[in-house]
């Protein structure tokens, strides 16, 4: 069905027009996950029964002439870190296999108040740990631009099924660029937004001074809707912030003369591949066409960006992580002597070894004595690297970069250099640092036809803004409206 490629607001418009029942969206969009998915790898899990009771009920309010949500009835994926009543939230680890959730995720809430249908769980790294979804113990994800290329990640599961249009629409979490990352690979749209915006509340935890849930979308539109419809206050969820989400949507359209726009100089020294360097310089232009003034911006701590994140991360994980020991849920290991025993063999074999390294990474990082070296001093960095965002917002209203300095690398390429891996996040990890909103939006193609990503960041809580500026630049590239041929 054509209309499956389409963007969520142009679904919509279809459903109220009645040129298409929302119970007919989602069995094409069922029918086109059971044809490509055992290719693409995309879900973990399917959940097509409640999202066929879904799309039913929206289809009364449509026939009884009631208004539906904008995103009632478009197809939707949750990435499998996320919790639904009675399906299962396996975090693409052998740990969490058999682990049915008993509630649901305030994001989950919140889609099924909009009467979204939920289509499935979506393929991640293991405990979203990974830049290339590479680290699943459910298989990989393949880039729907070419099958023999990574997906990014750990989102490639939620961005893939968009950008192969099995879904419209998707959650991810962000971490270090676990949104970002996959959009720019997979040529969509994926926006991280300010830390604590969104409720984590049934998001299974990695680093949670740094998680943060968004939207994947083809478009602005569909993204800056369904953040909307997740963002905002929850007592459940400690750092949550009590503020007004706004009405974003219906204010996309600005004029743009005059916006400050800063060119992160460091993101696009060496490194950076020539295709992804002169269409992220064809945006800039295009955004002084349009009447932006541009400005290189420097950020000098951004270089030590990594190196903080893999001991902050490592260590929030190893101590979120200590809860999967086979007592009180997920798989267990057989054949124990004792508790000590138990705890061994369930984590030994429970976990992948991505995940191990960075357990026993973030464990060193806070054991005694090295606490002051190594944790201390990456927190203390992180507060000088937000001053220097501080410092650059005073400048300009918004900054951009490549998203990544490359575009989608073969599969195997990098599974085995954890280092080198990691070093795929170095334009991405500081806007979770300091909490920033950023967003990757397709700008434009390699030689080889792979999608390239230009990454807007924004100052925290200003989505309007950095939303806008997205907008503007997408209706005059148009870049969005191209799909993979698959
Ligand atoms: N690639 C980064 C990591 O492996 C970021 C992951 C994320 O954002 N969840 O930790």
């Amino acid at each position: 069905m054509e209309l499956l490629k389409k963007t969520a607001v142009e679904q919509h418009k279809a459903l109220v027009n009645k040129e298409v029942s929302a119970l007919e969206l989602t069995k094409a969009s069922i029918e086109r996950i059971e044809k490509l998915d055992n290719e693409l790898g995309c879900f973990n899990s399917t959940t097509f029964d409640s999202a066929i009771e879904t799309a039913k009920k929206v289809d009364e309010k449509i026939a009884a002439g009631e208004e539906i949500p904008m995103l009632a009835g478009i197809p939707t994926a949750l990435k499998d870190n996320m919790n639904m009543t009675g399906s299962k939230t396996t975090c693409s680890s052998k740990i969490l296999e058999n682990f049915v959730s008993p509630y649901d995720a305030t994001i989950t809430t919140k889609l099924k108040e909009n009467l979204v249908p939920i289509l499935g769980k979506a393929n991640l790294d293991e405990f979203a740990m990974g830049s290339s979804n590479e680290n699943s113990a459910f298989g990989i994800v393949k880039n729907p631009y070419n099958l023999k290329k990574v997906p990014g990640g750990s989102s490639g599961g939620s961005a893939a099924s968009v950008s192969a249009s099995e879904v419209t629409l998707s959650l991810g979490s962000d971490t270090g660029g676990s949104i970002r990352l996959p959009a720019s690979f997979c040529g969509i749209t994926g926006f991280k937004p300010t830390y604590g915006r969104v409720s984590r509340y049934g998001l299974i935890a990695f680093a949670s001074s740094l998680d943060q849930i968004g939207p994947f979308g083809r478009s602005i539109e569909d993204t800056t809707l369904l953040y909307e419809a997740i963002a905002g206050y929850d007592a459940k969820d400690s750092t949550s912030l009590k503020l007004e989400v706004g009405d974003i949507y219906n204010n996309l359209k600005r004029d743009i003369k005059g916006l400050r726009v800063g060119v992160i100089k460091e993101l696009m020294a060496e490194g950076v591949s020539d295709d992804v360097k002169a269409s992220i310089e064809n945006a800039i232009k295009t955004y002084e066409k349009l009447g932006a003034e541009i400005k290189e911006i420097s950020l000098p701590l951004l270089k030590h960006s990594i190196g903080v994140y893999y001991i902050v991360a490592t260590a929030e994980a190893s101590s979120n992580l200590a809860r999967f020991d086979g007592v009180k849920y997920g798989y267990r290991a057989a054949d124990c002597e004792n508790l000590l025993d138990m705890y061994c063999k369930t984590r030994a074999q429970g976990f992948g070894p991505e995940v191990k390294r960075r357990i026993m990474l973030g464990t060193y990082a806070l054991s005694s004595g090295y606490y002051d070296a190594y944790y201390k001093k990456a927190q203390q960095l992180r507060r000088l690297i937000a001053n220097d965002f501080n410092k650059a917002f005073e400048q300009v209203d918004i900054l951009v970069s490549p998203t990544c300095p490359t575009t989608a690398f073969d599969l195997n390429s990098k599974a085995n250099n954890p280092l080198e891996m990691y070093l795929t996040d170095i334009a991405t990890i500081s806007s979770n640092l300091v909490g920033a909103p950023a967003l990757s939006m397709p700008c434009g193609f390699d030689k080889e036809g792979m999608p390239i990503g230009l990454q807007v960041i924004a100052k925290n809580l200003d989505e309007l803004t950095l939303l806008q500026a997205s907008y503007a630049l997408e209706q005059e590239l148009g870049v969005y409206l191209q799909r993979p041929n698959i």
